[in-house]
């Protein structure tokens, strides 16, 4: 069954070489160069599993998944250096498993395969920092059932439709940037154009405001980017 799974890597080669494998496999992978970002994404897109390595920039490994884990059950796989025993003791502490560097893709594969079949059997996941259905006036977001209505009518999203507004709707008032709306939604890597963000912010305003040429919700800030009034 494809999953999504979040990588957190600093090692664009690594990165790349997971990316590959596991998009080979059918799951939908999304990528994170540093641990701030990884746990940002981790928060928003809601992963099936994470691999996550231990020594990133900003926020190591071991501090994104001790974080995680008070928030969610979320498996993480970690990715810790040779010969380096404390690492695989503290890493094991908080993570569901590790790989040690070097490690062969099939193993990581097989892996990640494990940790999913576990994880699809036990529990549902659950953000302790969010909540799972988020109300906005008459507009509602169950970001469990990934379902969005409006004046109680459902609304057909695109899942990036709905990261976008769930992303706006869980940091209600804050401003984005393009380049971070971007981030968020495409991944550390992606080498986009904001105009993209533009066109999926008309798309949602065409579905969630009631005047879009007008809109009340998801306001323009100009020279900076969106941000979501309610
Ligand atoms: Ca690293």
């Amino acid at each position: 069954m494809p999953n999504t799974i979040l990588i957190v890597e600093d090692e664009p080669n690594l990165l790349a070489a997971l990316e590959y494998n596991l998009r080979h496999e059918g799951h939908t992978v999304l990528a994170a160069a540093d641990g701030e970002s990884g746990l940002r994404m981790a928060r928003t897109m809601s992963p099936d599993l994470i691999i996550l390595d231990v020594m990133l920039p900003i926020l190591d490994g071991f501090e994104v998944c001790r974080i995680l884990r008070r928030e969610s059950d979320i498996p993480v796989i970690m990715l810790t250096a040779r010969g380096e025993e404390d690492d695989r003791v503290r890493g094991l502490e908080h993570a569901d498993d590790y790989v040690t560097k070097p490690f062969s893709m099939p193993e990581l594969r097989a892996r990640v395969r494990n940790l999913l079949r576990r994880a699809s059997s036990s529990q549902t996941y659950d953000f302790a920092e969010r909540s799972e259905i988020i109300r906005s006036g008459d507009l509602t977001i169950d970001q469990i059932s990934h379902s969005v209505t409006l004046d109680d009518k459902p609304l057909e999203m695109k899942p990036r439709e709905f990261s976008l507004l769930a992303m706006f709707a869980t940091n209600k008032g804050r401003a984005f940037t393009r380049n971070q709306i971007l981030e968020h939604l495409w991944g550390h890597d992606y080498i986009g154009d904001s105009r993209t963000v533009d066109v999926h912010v008309r798309w949602l305003r065409e579905k969630i405001e009631l005047d879009p040429s007008k809109p009340r919700r998801i306001v323009t800030i100009r020279g900076l980017g969106y941000r979501f009034d309610g």
